[in-house]
């Protein structure tokens, strides 16, 4: 449940901090002409605050890592709570759910399966073998 919220933030922050941003500079642009020690503070404060806003975005990202091998530990799929199965791929070990079908690496990082598949150097390759059958069954003209 915890491991949900927080992962629900960390998709939610980096829109929610463009947004505050692009909030402050028309704040800034309305008071350019108005009162413009207003846009001098908010460009001096903008550098810090990006500082702050990357800091609380590494600090979403550690707890949430932090619950998800917590629960991974326990053999439990930190979404939903269900038993997980342990494979292993590419030299490391997944965790895959059966409840919700989420895959979790060692460190607590969502599994993405395209991402093993690149680590592999696996290339899909599809033969086409339905066309010579066609070329042949076409000879009238
Ligand atoms: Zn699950």
């Amino acid at each position: 449940m915890l491991y949900r919220i927080l992962r629900g933030i960390s998709e939610i922050y980096p829109k929610a901090c463009l947004l505050l941003f692009i909030g402050l500079f028309l704040v800034a642009f309305t008071f350019t002409m108005v009162y413009p020690l207003v846009p001098i503070v908010l460009i001096i404060s903008s550098v810090y605050l990006v500082v702050v806003v990357r800091c609380g975005y590494l600090v979403l990202k550690w707890a949430e890592l932090k619950v998800a091998r917590n629960k991974l530990a326990q053999g439990m799929c930190p979404a939903c709570g269900v038993r997980c199965d342990k494979r292993q791929v590419a030299e490391r070990s997944v965790h895959d759910c059966p409840g919700c079908r989420r895959g979790f690496t060692d460190t607590g990082e969502a599994h993405l399966p395209q991402e093993s598949a690149e680590t592999l150097g696996n290339t899909s390759q599809v033969e086409y073998q339905g066309n010579a059958v066609a070329a042949e069954g076409g000879g009238h003209g």
